[in-house]
């Protein structure tokens, strides 16, 4: 699973779910986006038209699936209750990922129900080149004895280790920065899949800051 805002999808999180399915030999990388995330603000267009993007952005990607469950949840998009949701459907046995980009790692200690996350899925930290920063106290604790150097330590559990990873093609590409270039009318040509771009620009989104 690799949730997100997808604020709007772009590069760094295509690229990193293709090179993170390879890199763990994984059948799928669910693509979640939040209805509303609880430790940010409110996303700039529609949840329907971010979900909109992702799938035009995965297009017929082998192995990449834009999942809707939290868009048809009510309430908070807590990513426990969505692994619970994947492992429901997978079983005790499989072996179930939680990726996320560093800068979004560094706040995991405050997500709901953190140690839960762990007792439902591995949690795999991507490198992001545009975020270096060490670890805050409280996440240090939680991580205390789960921490693996290689991927194959994930293969013989189905959930509770953590495992950073640096994958090949680290892209500081950011929503933010594509948000940022899309209200200057800036050109945002290979930061994002084409057809992305093409409907983001037909439809006038994120044209006004
Ligand atoms: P924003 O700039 O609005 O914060 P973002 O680019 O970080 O957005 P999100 O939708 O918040 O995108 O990211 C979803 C997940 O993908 C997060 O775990 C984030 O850390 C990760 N991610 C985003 N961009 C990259 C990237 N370029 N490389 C690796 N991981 C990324």
């Amino acid at each position: 699973m690799l949730g997100g805002t997808f604020d709007p999808v772009h590069l760094g999180h295509l690229r990193s779910a293709v090179e993170l399915r390879e890199a763990l030999a994984l059948d799928r990388v669910h693509m979640v986006p939040a209805a509303m995330p609880p430790l940010r603000g409110e996303p700039r267009v529609s949840p329907a038209d971010r979900l909109a993007l992702l799938r035009l952005g995965i297009g017929d990607t082998p192995g990449l699936v834009a999942d809707p469950r939290e868009l048809e949840r009510d309430g908070p998009s807590y990513s426990a209750d969505t692994l619970a949701s994947l492992r429901r459907e997978l079983g005790p046995e499989a072996r179930l990922v939680m990726a996320l980009g560093h800068d979004a790692f560094l706040r995991l200690a405050d997500w709901h129900e953190p140690e839960r996350l762990f007792e439902l899925a591995h949690v795999v930290v991507i490198d992001r080149p545009d975020h270096r920063a060490s670890l805050p106290q409280p996440l240090v604790a939680l991580l205390a004895g789960r921490e693996v150097e290689e991927g194959e330590a994930l293969m013989t559990r189905p959930a509770g280790r953590l495992l950073r990873l640096k994958l090949p093609s680290r892209m500081a590409i950011s929503a933010t920065e594509v948000r940022r270039r899309l209200a200057a009318g800036l050109s945002v040509r290979y930061l994002l899949p084409e057809a992305v771009e093409t409907q983001l620009l037909s439809r006038g989104l994120y044209r006004h800051g």
